[in-house]
C-alpha cells in the first residue's frame, strides 16, 4: 500500500501581492518579500539568493515561521480526511493494534526564533524599501538593506546604500509613529533597539557599498581582499591605499574620521559584546565618555550623524576613485 498524498496549499499575499520570505541561514533569518509573479516567473527552483546575507538555497526553503505554521494546520484539514477514511478502510484489513502513527508521518522543523523587534505596521512601512533588480527586474522588499536580487543575485549594494541612507534619515519619523501606536516604555524601549539596530545596518551596508565599489576597480583582479575586511575601517584603508593611493583619512577631515571610528567601534560593541564597553573599545577610540563595563547609550542624534559620515565618506570614495581610475587610464 502506498501513501502519497501530494498537497497544494496556496500561501497568502500582503495587499501589494508580495509573498513574505524568510533566510533559512542561521546567521541571518533575514525576513524579506518578492512579487508573487516574480517568484513564481523569475526565480528558478535550484538556486535563489538571499537579498541581505547572499545565501543561496533552493526555492523551498524560504517559508517563514508563520507560513510553516500555516502550512501545517492547512495540511492538517486537509489531511485529516484523507487519514481517516485510510483508517476506516485499513481497520477492515489490517491488525486492529497497527498504531496510527505508523501510517502516516510528517515533520517540519521550526527554526527557534531568534529575538527581533516588532514595530507596528505603520512604523514597520516607513522602514520598508523596495527594490527592482536593474538586471533581471525582479522585484523584492525589505526591511532596511537588502543587496542582492533573490533571482539572479546581482549585487545592487551602490543603489542599495542610498536607499538605506535615505531610509535611516526617516528614522525620527519612526518614532512618531511608535509614540503614536504603542505606550511610552514600549515606544521608547522599541525606538531604543530600532537605533542600535541601525547602527548595524548602517555598518552594513557601507560595507557592502565599499565591496561592490572596489570590485569594479581594474586592480582588483589582482588583490584579495579577505571577508568582511570593509567592517574594519583601517585594515580596509591600507586596501584602499595599496589600490588607488589615497587612505580614508587622507578622504575626510580627521574630526569626521576619528566619529566614524568611534561609530564603527560602536556597532561592533553593539554585535558582539552586547553593547558593553571594554578595554579594547576605549583604546581604539579615546571615547572620554565611557568607562569598561558600561553599557553603550545610541541616541537619534548619534545615528543621524552615523548617517552623515558614512555617506560624506562613501562620497569621497567614489570621488577618489575616479581619480585613481583617471590616472591610471
Ligand atoms: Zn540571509
Ligand atoms: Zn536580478
Amino acid at each position: 500500500m502506498t501513501n502519497n498524498i501530494n498537497l497544494q496549499i496556496s500561501i497568502p499575499l500582503d495587499d501589494d501581492g508580495y509573498l513574505d520570505r524568510e533566510c533559512p541561514a542561521d546567521a541571518c533569518n533575514a525576513s524579506f518579500k518578492v512579487h508573487a509573479d516574480d517568484w513564481l516567473g523569475k526565480v528558478r527552483d535550484e538556486k535563489v539568493f538571499c537579498p541581505v546575507c547572499g545565501h543561496t538555497e533552493t526555492s523551498d526553503h524560504w517559508l517563514t515561521e508563520e507560513q510553516v505554521e500555516y502550512c501545517k494546520g492547512r495540511m492538517l484539514q486537509q489531511v485529516m480526511p484523507v487519514v481517516q477514511n485510510m483508517l476506516q478502510k485499513t481497520a477492515r484489513s489490517f491488525n486492529q493494534r497497527q498504531s496510527p502513527g505508523g501510517i502516516i508521518q510528517m515533520s517540519m522543523t521550526v527554526k527557534p526564533s531568534r529575538p527581533i523587534v516588532v514595530v507596528p505596521l505603520e512604523a514597520a512601512e516607513l522602514m520598508r524599501q523596495r527594490y527592482t533588480c536593474e538586471v533581471c527586474g525582479c522585484r523584492y522588499a525589505a526591511i532596511g538593506a537588502a543587496f542582492f536580487c533573490p533571482s539572479c543575485g546581482h549585487n545592487s549594494a551602490k543603489s542599495a546604500f542610498r536607499e538605506t541612507i535615505n531610509t535611516i534619515r526617516k528614522l525620527p519619523q519612526v518614532k512618531i509613529a511608535l509614540d503614536t501606536a504603542l505606550e511610552r516604555d514600549d515606544a521608547a524601549n522599541t525606538y531604543r533597539l530600532l537605533l542600535e539596530e541601525n547602527m548595524g545596518k548602517l555598518v552594513g551596508t557601507f560595507q557592502r557599498f565599499a565591496e561592490a565599489t572596489f570590485e569594479a576597480l581594474t586592480v582588483a583582479g589582482s588583490i584579495h581582499p579577505r571577508r568582511n575586511v570593509f567592517q574594519n575601517l583601517l585594515e580596509s584603508s591600507d586596501l584602499w591605499e595599496q589600490a588607488i593611493g589615497i587612505r580614508y583619512e587622507d578622504m575626510i577631515s580627521m574630526h569626521d574620521w576619528q566619529a566614524i571610528q568611534r561609530y564603527f567601534q560602536q556597532r561592533h560593541l553593539l554585535a558582539h559584546k552586547d553593547g558593553l564597553v571594554d578595554v579594547s573599545y576605549i583604546q581604539k577610540t579615546n571615547d572620554a565618555q565611557y568607562q569598561a563595563g558600561q553599557r553603550l547609550v545610541i541616541k537619534e542624534d548619534d545615528v543621524i550623524l552615523f548617517v552623515g559620515l558614512v555617506e560624506k565618506l562613501a562620497d569621497a570614495l567614489i570621488n577618489a576613485c575616479h581619480k585613481g581610475n583617471d590616472a591610471e587610464g
